[in-house]
């Protein structure tokens, strides 16, 4: 096997648990491993530290696959990953019939994106190194996920800097183009084959179920005693619940809400079942916005929304100039910085949907924000929005921070794994 040996003098990134090698640390390479070939990774005095896949032309040159010298990089490792990986799904999240099953590196599967739809499996290969052997996948998925179906979406850019060309289509079974998932009591249909990513995004599910407390009363309303949040039924996943409680909560006391970049409906559907009396919903994309329609329709929603095909800079500009306010106002848009590069535009384009959308809320209502840019830290992106209200006048209570959820593990090593920041803010005037 061929063997890659690190410089003396790098940070000690991969003893910290960081699963790749960038080709800067490498001082040497015994032997000529050839893309995706199984490689030994070892320190500047030849200490064993971990087996990986070696890729000649990428800044990252290798990425972990074990550091267990005696693993094989066979069928059965992927088999104990994903084994693992779902195990892992099982102890932590409520149901695993819909769920991020796996997430590339955070699970020890370089590349590997899977989303599990009921019986469907979607998966994304994002490396040179799955690619080579993806033949073991859809059959693993099959037998560990209990999936019927398999469906390929590797069209995301970042396969280019793997040197891979786009792939998608059915690896197994039948693979409808719609299929339904459900989640905190919702339905939701999703494109699979030509919806965003893999046409749901399961990361925001935990997020989208801690806006119910602050949707359930509008903001003009006085605190009283009768009108206390409280917790929706345990049994979410029952058809008949969900309707009992889109009735029950669809009341006149509820919050308008504002869920901008809103895709195909996630924050929205769970504010009209947490009790929002009426929620606008704005998407660029005409596609996306086509399917949240579908979803509210599936959910009972329909006579409670307003749908909007348009771009949310403008969008909100115009609510601005109309003198519209909401109660909740929700901003999750795309990753603004998808480079290192891109991160000053960035900045100023989360400052100025943020600055807008702070103006936008309704006196002691509420800004639910969110970025998934991981070249902007968390930090730096509070700093923007402080920076925001305070143009806009705006006096913040943080009611909730959050990240990803939990089927998003997160390595603690590696920061990429740290993108998603969400934040839930009473906004007072200054
Ligand atoms: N909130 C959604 C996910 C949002 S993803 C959920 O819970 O599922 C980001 C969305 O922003 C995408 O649907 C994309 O179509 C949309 N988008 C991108 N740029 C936009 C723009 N300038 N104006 C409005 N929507 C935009």
């Amino acid at each position: 096997m061929s063997e890659v040996w690190l410089r003396k003098n790098r940070r000690r990134r991969l003893e910290m648990g960081h699963p790749w090698v960038y080709k800067s640390e490498i001082a040497d390479v015994k032997g000529e491993p050839k893309r995706a070939e199984v490689v030994v990774v070892k320190n500047h005095q030849g200490h064993y530290l971990a087996t990986g896949f070696y890729h000649p032309d990428s800044q990252i040159a290798v990425r972990i696959a074990t550091y267990d010298d005696k693993e094989v990089i066979d069928k059965g490792w992927l088999k104990r990953r994903v084994t693992a990986a779902f195990a892992y799904r099982k102890r932590f999240l409520p149901r695993v019939d819909f769920c991020r099953a796996i997430y590339g590196e955070a699970d020890g599967l370089p590349g590997l994106i899977v989303d599990k739809y009921g019986s469907i499996a979607v998966v994304q290969v994002l490396s040179a190194a799955m690619e080579a052997r993806r033949t073991w996948i859809a059959p693993v998925l099959k037998d560990i996920l209990g999936v019927n179906s398999v469906y390929e979406r590797s069209d995301a850019p970042t396969r280019l800097m793997e040197g891979l060309e786009p792939s998608e289509g059915c690896l197994l079974g039948e693979c409808p183009k719609e299929v339904e998932v459900m989640e905190n009591g919702l339905k939701f249909w999703v494109d699979i084959v030509s919806g965003q990513k893999t046409g749901h995004f399961f990361d925001q599910r935990e997020n989208r179920a801690a806006i119910a407390p602050i949707v359930r009363f509008s903001a003009a309303e006085k605190p009283r005693p009768d009108l206390r949040y409280e917790e929706p039924p345990g049994d979410l996943d029952r058809r008949e619940n969900i309707h009992k409680m889109a009735k029950t909560n669809g009341n006149r006391h509820g919050a308008t809400v504002l869920d901008c970049f809103c895709h195909t409906g996630g924050f929205a559907m769970h504010a009209l079942l947490y009790g929002a009396s009426h929620v606008t919903l704005v998407d660029s994309s005409e596609h996306a916005i086509v399917t949240a329609k579908q979803n509210a329709e599936a959910n009972n929603f329909s006579d409670r929304c307003e749908f909007v095909v348009a771009n949310a800079f403008d969008q909100l500009r115009t609510y601005e100039q109309e003198g519209r306010t909401f109660d909740v106002v929700i901003l999750d848009p795309p990753a603004f910085a998808k480079t290192k590069g891109a991160v000053e535009g960035a900045l100023r384009g989360y400052k100025e949907i943020n600055l807008r959308g702070l103006k936008l809320v309704a006196e002691g209502g509420f800004l639910v924000t969110a970025s998934c840019s991981y070249h902007v830290s968390p930090d730096v992106w509070k700093e923007v929005i402080a920076d925001a209200a305070q143009d806009a006048r705006k006096i913040l209570r943080l009611v909730e921070y959050r990240s990803a959820a939990k089927d998003h593990p997160q390595l603690f090593s590696m920061p990429e794994n740290d993108y998603l920041k969400f934040a839930i803010f009473m906004v007072q005037s200054r």
